[in-house]
């Protein structure tokens, strides 16, 4: 074999060592460049809660029928299940058997998991995407809810971009409007071990204050936005239940920040804001009470006067006329309903921020923690390839050094 002249030679381990670390950077460029362009899509909304946001999602998922086992349920399933994704949540798409008038079929509730600091323990933030089999769209009950979720979700883990001081699971339920199935199945099945320190419920709202009451004959001046509570008073609602005192405690400090957030913070005004306990129960929040987790329903109420001094909800929900338009209409313009969805979506996303806050973990640890946490994914990569890369290098020396000889 010829021999190769001992300079061409060096110069060749050079190049090699040069092309080695040329290609750990490109291939770690290449990854930094990928995770930003996934990430643009939802930066147009800003940092802060977008109702924009909430609108444009209402406006996406109402566009399909998603009554139980249909083909739009099983689209704005995999939908929900891509935008948790896209924000880097850990999804899980828990599926359940739900019950039919026409017998049993397959129902899914769609997670996304934040894995906080504290992760034994977790706050929730849900609200159903099923609809009633005659609602067409369901834009109000409860696309906007979902579509709320959605915004949340993107809050906390775009825009925020750090570890929450506790765990955070972002709930879309299923077959809600089979009896709240969907979120009792994950209460008995949870696919994490960790407490549930709170749970926020989004079902059915945005004709609320401050959207003037546009019913003709209505002495009402705004729509409501009830907020109802897990009880510290009235437990009608729930009185084949014994909350023991820790439990009565809970709910007590969660109204207490709740109140504080709508009438100091945001100055709301009670009698067209109240925030009261929970009589009704018709929705996902009813089992995370009944379990002693405190608890919060945001409910919107357009009212028109049946009788005398008598007030009844003109009923979007479960029909055709359940839309994005007929709540664009009742509300007297997109503008309008934006300032309606803006309420249920400060007043929660400030309540799980001031949660969050209140279950913070001590100091130091946290630090580290977070350093860790912020280099994640992308460090870890760095590290293989740089570690391949070196490996490479010494192995085409020793290769070369082998012709050499
Ligand atoms: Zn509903």
């Amino acid at each position: 074999m010829k021999r190769w002249p001992r300079k061409l030679l060096r110069y060749n381990e050079i190049v090699l060592i040069l092309l080695s670390i040329l290609i750990v950077l490109g291939s770690f460029n290449f990854h930094s460049m990928k995770s930003q362009a996934s990430r643009i899509s939802t930066s147009d909304y800003g940092s802060a809660p977008s109702s924009e946001h909430v609108y444009d999602e209402t406006d996406v998922i109402s566009q399909w029928y998603r009554y139980l086992d249909t083909p739009g349920h099983s689209e704005a399933e995999r939908y929900i299940a891509s935008v948790f994704e896209e924000y880097g949540l850990n999804v899980t798409t828990q599926e359940y058997t739900a019950q039919r008038e026409d017998g049993e079929v397959r129902a899914a509730n769609i997670l996304g998991y934040l894995k906080g600091k504290d992760a034994d323990k977790c706050l929730i933030i849900g609200g159903h995407y099923d609809v009633h089999e005659y609602s067409t769209h369901g834009a109000y009950d409860n696309a906007v809810g979902a579509g709320t979720v959605i915004e949340l979700a993107r809050l906390f883990s775009e825009v925020e971009n750090h570890t929450p001081t506790t765990s955070m699971i972002f709930a879309a339920w299923d077959s809600e409007e089979g009896g709240g199935a969907g979120s009792k199945y994950f209460l008995d099945n949870m696919p994490w071990q960790t407490d549930i320190i709170a749970y926020i419920n989004l079902d059915m709202f945005s004709l609320n204050y401050p959207v003037k009451n546009n019913i003709p004959l209505s002495n009402e001046e705004y729509y409501k936005m009830n907020i109802y509570t897990s009880p510290i008073k009235d437990f009608s609602r729930y009185d084949d239940i014994e909350f023991n005192k820790s439990t009565l405690g809970n709910f007590t400090k969660f109204r207490e920040i709740l109140e504080n957030i709508t009438y100091e913070q945001y100055n709301y005004p009670p009698n067209w804001v109240p925030v009261m306990d929970d009589t009704v129960g018709a929705s996902d929040h009813r089992f995370f009470i009944e379990r002693g987790i405190p608890g919060v329903w945001f409910r919107g109420l357009n009212e028109k006067p049946r009788e005398e001094r008598d007030l009844n909800e003109i009923a979007l929900k479960h029909t055709p006329i359940d839309r994005l338009e007929t709540m664009e209409e009742y509300a007297g313009g997109k503008e309008e309903l934006l300032k309606g969805i803006d309420t249920g979506l400060v007043i929660s996303y400030s309540l799980a921020t001031q949660i969050l806050e209140s279950h913070n973990v001590s100091s130091s640890q946290n630090v580290d923690e977070t350093v860790s946490e912020n280099f994640g994914e992308a460090g870890q990569i760095a590290i293989i390839i740089v570690t391949v890369g070196i490996i490479a290098t010494v192995l085409c020396y020793v290769f070369i050094r082998r012709i050499r000889y």
